[in-house]
């Protein structure tokens, strides 16, 4: 039958995993008692080695989940480590490494928090220990000293009322050289189970009081436990260490109980000394396993068919590894990535760097051509011929230069090369941004470094390069007939929409004031305002005083209107001139002479300039699809091959998969349905051999 608390104990820990409900616990045993107790001692003394944390502020902070695995000796040597799952150490033979490791998960315990309801998971492989669950628990402090938290007391008292509750067996430890009616951990014990049906006491230190006394106490009969008490002593057991210790100390121990035969002997029925109190472990673990299975299975069995119906109804029984989401992950944003590919086509780019450049036509015109007065100039030949274009050319031909080395040498390459990698950095975010990024944002992050290690790998190249391709429109610009037309209609379709955005603004302007006569009345007013302050200045410059004069009545007219409306009134004076111009230009625009062609460029810059932008936006086009766009397409891809996903190794997989929490919710289901098929297989088979170890009625 010791097959069955070796298996449970395994399902045990299963269910742990799968989940801390209280159907689903098999039972284990926890040790309880206030400190100095002997504690430690007891369960050094059951595993035969020292391996608990030990010093004078030593208090263990966090419960021990210790599970204690049997193995058969190999080649008649004892074969004897720990392991602690959690934290991935491997084997580990050496106890006192276990005893330091221990240590540091204590210590690691903020001293505000004073205990830890987290339990460390601690597993001992030996020939020498039995196959059995026990809990340590921190030890009940009896007087909490300077610095110690208030708070401390209650929260282990909280924590031990937390473990004992059922099913769990309770191991309370009392020295017997206190009276037990002070012993917290009976006290705590006779509160949850009353009758001690699953209580058993352990008396330590029994060497320190006379047999007599000893022998008296262990018969329970002011304090009777249906489980009984064992009485032991472990003095010296956890002080040496060395592979014989438990030896030289059960030695001690059986002398002592020897020594005192008539009061502990056989025919004294009391239980005595550490192996006796291992033994009753064993058989109390052991029937209390057995009488749990049954419920066990009930309540696994409820579960699973939950699990298996919930895994139906929400995913159609579709199962997922956090593999395959990865692959999945990767090759759907490899694919967003090349579908993104067709916004950055050689005519889509063109198109984006025509319209930076139209802006920046729009202007050289506005500082160079609308704030001349001369600029009626050039319309008025087409309005009467009075004015010969022989005249004026060397003018215009000057500002024509002007304007176009404006434009040509405004660093074009940068300007382009950098709004074409602005775009491709919105791409990438915004694909970080998104699903199933935005649940990632570590590997988001990393998106978006790669891409920018990319672009500032190509950036300097690509500009430089555009640069220079585009540096003869610097000197000269031939342009035929094809192409002036299609500018002089750009210009056109451009003016159009300036003229818009221009009534567009005046419509608003007079709605927020109140209606087209006010706004005229206002601007009127403005206009007066701005004569007198011109008027006033003259007279005081005539009249030989400063600029500084102080005496200005007037400036309380001002308030005659809200000063909003005063700066409204403005602005709208500039829309109403900035529309004049237009429309004037526009004219000439669609007239005659700008249809002529070429020849006439210096009388139809907005032509001339509109040409000269869009060579330059064909030309940058060109390069930066070569140097930026080309490379950063074939390269992020493989970067995300090979810097985001080839880095992972498996529990990060896992990890990344389970931050997208639809994923996470799938997983868990997942992998809690599977451990209860393999518990429920397990604890079916258990069953079956039962059945068959029972002996069969024999018929009568
Ligand atoms: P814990 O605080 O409850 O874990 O108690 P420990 O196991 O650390 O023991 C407290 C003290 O009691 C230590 O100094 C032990 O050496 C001592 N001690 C433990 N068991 C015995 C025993 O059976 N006999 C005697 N004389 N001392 C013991």
């Amino acid at each position: 039958l010791m097959h069955l608390t070796r298996k449970l104990i395994e399902i045990r820990s299963i269910l742990l995993s799968v989940d801390q409900k209280d159907g689903l616990k098999l039972p284990s045993i926890v040790v309880i008692g206030s400190q100095s107790s002997g504690k430690s001692s007891v369960l050094e003394a059951i595993v035969g080695q020292e391996f608990l944390p030990k010093g004078d502020n030593m208090v263990t902070r966090r419960p021990i989940e210790l599970t204690l695995v049997h193995l058969p000796t190999e080649n008649g040597k004892a074969v004897e480590y720990g392991e602690f799952p959690a934290l991935g150490l491997g084997k580990i033979t050496d106890f006192s490494q276990i005893q330091r490791t221990l240590t540091d998960l204590n210590l690691a315990v903020p001293t505000s928090e004073a205990v830890s309801n987290d339990p460390i998971d601690l597993r001992i492989y030996s020939s020498r220990v039995p196959d059995l669950t026990l809990i340590d628990l921190p030890g009940y402090v009896q007087i909490a000293s300077m610095d110690q938290p208030e708070t401390l007391k209650e929260k282990i008292a909280a924590l031990c009322d937390r473990y004992i509750r059922e099913p769990n067996i309770i191991l309370a430890v009392c020295a017997a050289d206190v009276d037990l009616a002070n012993s917290p951990a009976l006290r705590a014990s006779r509160r949850v189970d009353p009758l001690g049906l699953r209580t058993i006491g352990v008396l330590t230190k029994m060497d320190l009081v006379e047999p007599e006394q000893g022998a008296a106490i262990l018969r329970g009969n002011r304090y009777p436990l249906h489980l009984g008490y064992v009485g032991v002593v472990c003095k010296g057991a956890a002080r040496k260490s060395g592979d014989n210790m438990g030896d030289v100390a059960r030695r001690s121990e059986h002398n002592f109980f020897s020594r005192h035969q008539e009061y502990y002997g056989q025919s004294s029925s009391l239980m005595v000394g550490t192996d006796t109190l291992r033994k009753r472990l064993m058989e109390v673990l052991e029937s209390s396993m057995a009488s749990s299975l049954h419920g066990i299975t009930n309540a696994v069995q409820l579960e699973l068919e939950e699990a298996t119906y919930q895994f139906k109804v929400q995913y159609n029984d579709r199962k997922i590894s956090a593999e395959s989401y990865v692959a999945e992950t990767m090759d759907a944003l490899k694919a967003r990535f090349k579908d993104s590919q067709a916004q950055f086509a050689k005519p889509a780019v063109r198109a984006r760097l025509k319209s930076m450049l139209d802006d920046r036509v729009m202007d050289v015109l506005e500082q160079l051509y609308w704030p001349d007065a001369r600029t009626p100039e050039l319309s008025a030949l087409v309005a009467d011929g009075k004015l010969r274009v022989e005249d004026i050319e060397p003018y215009w031909r000057y500002k024509l230069d002007a304007a176009s080395s404006l434009l040509t040498k405004s660093g074009v390459g940068r300007d382009a090369t950098q709004l074409v990698a602005d775009g491709l950095r919105a791409l990438i975010d915004s694909i970080a941004r998104n699903e199933p990024f935005n649940h990632h944002p570590r590997a988001a992050e990393r998106l978006v470094q790669l891409s920018h290690g990319i672009l500032r790998d190509r950036m300097g190249v690509t500009s430089d390069q555009v640069e220079n391709c585009i540096k003869p429109y610097k000197y000269e610009v031939e342009i035929d007939d094809r192409e002036w037309d299609e500018g002089r209609t750009r210009a056109v379709e451009l003016f159009e929409r300036e003229i818009g955005m221009c009534e567009t603004k005046l419509r608003e302007i007079r709605k927020r004031v109140g209606g087209s006569r006010k706004l005229n009345r206002i601007v009127d007013y403005v206009k007066t305002l701005e004569e007198n302050e011109k008027e006033r200045k003259r007279r005081r410059i005539e009249a030989g005083e400063g600029e500084t004069s102080t005496s200005a009545p007037e400036a309380v007219e001002e308030y005659r209107y809200s000063p909003a409306s005063i700066v409204d009134a403005r602005h709208a004076r500039l829309y109403a001139d900035r529309l004049a111009v237009l429309k004037f230009r526009i004219q000439t625009l669609k007239g005659k002479r700008c249809k002529a062609g070429p020849n006439n460029d210096v009388l139809c810059p907005e032509v001339f300039l509109n040409v000269v932008a869009n060579k330059l936006a064909y030309t940058s086009a060109m390069f930066i699809n070569i140097e930026l766009l080309d490379q950063f397409f074939y390269q992020f891809p493989r970067e995300i091959d090979s810097r985001l996903i080839y880095d992972l190794d498996r529990s990060e997989i896992s990890r990344f998969a389970r931050e997208n929490p639809a994923i996470r919710r799938h997983l868990d289901l997942q992998e809690r349905k599977e451990k209860l098929e393999h518990v429920m297989q397990q604890l079916q088979s258990l069953a079956n051999l039962r059945k068959d170890a029972q002996p069969t009625p024999r018929r009568s």
